[in-house]
This record gives structure tokens, C-alpha cells and sequence, in this order.
């Protein structure tokens, strides 16, 4: 499989709007791996997760080719993963040579009433896009051959924010943003699955949150666990994603952190090929 994290900050980003901290102020500086957009994956060429504001910027910058996707899984509602109003300009009005598929979107009953309200000011966006409305634990296989399994996250409840396994050729890939320590359901339809590629919410970095998003040592928390079930082993390419500005660290110093661990810190662009 390919993985390719073309954005890999929080909400806000990072420099983030408006803001004047540190972290911030470093990352303007620095440049390069520092500068982080909202949260967007691409699995393979055609598969992509989520779609946010900065997804224009993924296209003109970092290569994303929209024509190629086929299959779009949302986590959540949250802005910096579903800007909706982007997703309907797949429709005759604005974007041409888009007939041969229709583009499939799968979310939760919130993403899907958002995306719906965005459709409405638009007169044909049900030509071009179907909507699937998932609920954690539905399985289901895309036009592309992924299989992709919605679990349950710790995540702006009340609403069913979703991670994902994703399935293809006998590779498995668990995809968790955004979310806090598993909820014990998610625990438990993990037992006796194996991944190759795990991809963890490390939002708070330093900070111990546990709920919601994860810092370093509830990611800690989640690979020991997933080590004792056996879910994961040494070959397992273990990455940490979705990071907020906080105090002075740097791209650099997220990866000094963490060097003596078994992971990879993912920056705009970076791609893993296994
Ligand atoms: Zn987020
Ligand atoms: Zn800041
Ligand atoms: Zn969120």
C-alpha cells in the first residue's frame, strides 16, 4: 500500500490563524516540515480521508489529483476534516470531465446532514456524488477493492466520530483521527486483528489528554495495549499525525521525543510505501 499525510495539524493548523505563540513563530520561521494544513490521507491514488478547507491548497501544492479519487470516508463533522461546500464543486456547474463514476462519500448521520445542507444550494450534485451513511462497525468494500471497517472513536460525542481500518491485499491499515484512548467496544472488535500501518491522533503532544485526542503517553498507552494483543509487532510501521501548536516544539523536536520509540512523525507530504 501507499499512504501519502497531506495535512497532518489540528484544527487551527500550524502556524496557526492568527495565532502568535512560539510554536507558531518557530514554524513561520523554520518553514519546511513545520508548516502543517488540515487533516487529509491518501491511501493509494484513489482512496482519500477527509476533506477539509486546506484540501484546495493539497491539489495545488502537494500533487493530490481529485480526478483519480473514487472513494471518500470522513471521520467526523469537525471543519478541519469535512468542508462540505468543496466537496459539492464536483458537479457540471464547475468541473468538467467528471461523468465517468460518481464520487462516493461515506460519513456518520452528521456528516451526511452537513453535506446535504452544502448540496442544497447546488442543482446537481446527486449526479455526480453518493452519499453512504455509516454507523461504527459497518464494513463495507469500496469501487476501488479497499474494504474498509468504521470504528467507534472518543470523539465530539454525541456524534459517531469514526476511525477506520482499511483492508487491501491482505495489508491492513487502522487509521485513528481524531480520537482519545479507544472506547472498550473499539478494544474489543480489535482483538485477533493484525496491522501493518497504524496512524495515531497526537494532538496534544506533551500534554496528558486522554479523552477526545491523545498525547504522547496515551499513544503510549494504545501500542502497549495493541502490543499485548498482538495487533502489532515490530514490523508494524507505527506513525503519529494531527498535531496542535504547543509551547516551542518543532517538527525536529516532536521527532526527538519520540526517538527512542518505535515512530514516525508524519509532516505535509510524507509517504509510506509498504
Ligand atoms: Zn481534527
Ligand atoms: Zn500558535
Ligand atoms: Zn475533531
Amino acid at each position: 500500500m501507499k499512504i501519502t499525510y497531506l495535512g497532518t495539524a489540528s484544527s487551527e493548523a500550524w502556524p496557526a490563524l492568527f495565532c502568535d505563540c512560539e510554536a507558531c513563530m518557530l514554524a513561520r520561521k523554520c518553514g519546511g516540515k513545520n508548516i502543517r494544513t488540515r487533516s487529509q490521507t491518501l491511501i493509494g491514488e484513489s482512496l482519500l480521508i477527509d476533506f477539509p478547507p486546506d484540501t484546495n491548497y493539497h491539489v495545488q501544492k502537494l500533487g493530490l489529483d481529485l480526478k483519480k479519487i473514487e472513494s471518500l470516508i470522513i471521520t467526523h463533522s469537525h471543519h478541519d476534516h469535512f468542508f462540505p461546500y468543496d466537496i459539492c464543486m464536483r458537479n457540471a456547474g464547475f468541473a468538467e470531465g467528471i461523468r465517468p463514476f460518481k464520487l462516493s462519500v461515506y460519513g456518520n448521520r452528521t456528516v451526511e446532514e452537513k453535506f446535504y445542507e452544502a448540496a442544497s444550494i447546488f442543482s446537481d450534485v446527486d449526479e455526480f456524488i453518493e452519499f453512504h451513511q455509516i454507523s461504527p462497525f459497518d464494513q463495507f468494500r469500496t469501487g476501488d477493492g479497499y474494504t474498509v471497517t468504521a470504528l467507534a472513536a472518543d470523539h465530539n460525542q454525541p456524534e459517531e466520530s469514526l476511525i477506520y481500518i482499511i483492508q487491501k491485499n491482505g495489508q491492513s491499515v487502522l487509521y485513528a483521527h481524531d480520537t482519545g484512548i479507544f472506547p472498550e467496544i473499539t478494544w474489543k472488535y480489535l482483538e485477533g486483528k493484525y496491522f501493518d500501518f497504524v496512524s495515531l491522533d497526537c494532538t496534544a503532544l506533551s500534554r496528558d489528554w486522554r479523552k477526545g485526542h491523545m498525547g504522547f503517553r496515551a499513544v503510549d498507552e494504545v501500542t502497549e495495549r495493541m502490543k499485548a494483543m498482538r495487533c502489532i509487532s515490530h514490523d508494524t510501521i507505527l506513525v503519529l499525525n494531527h498535531f496542535a501548536h504547543y509551547e516551542d516544539y518543532t517538527h525536529d523536536k516532536i521527532c526527538k521525543e519520540v526517538e527512542n520509540k518505535n515512530y514516525c512523525v508524519a509532516y505535509d507530504g510524507c509517504q509510506f510505501v509498504f
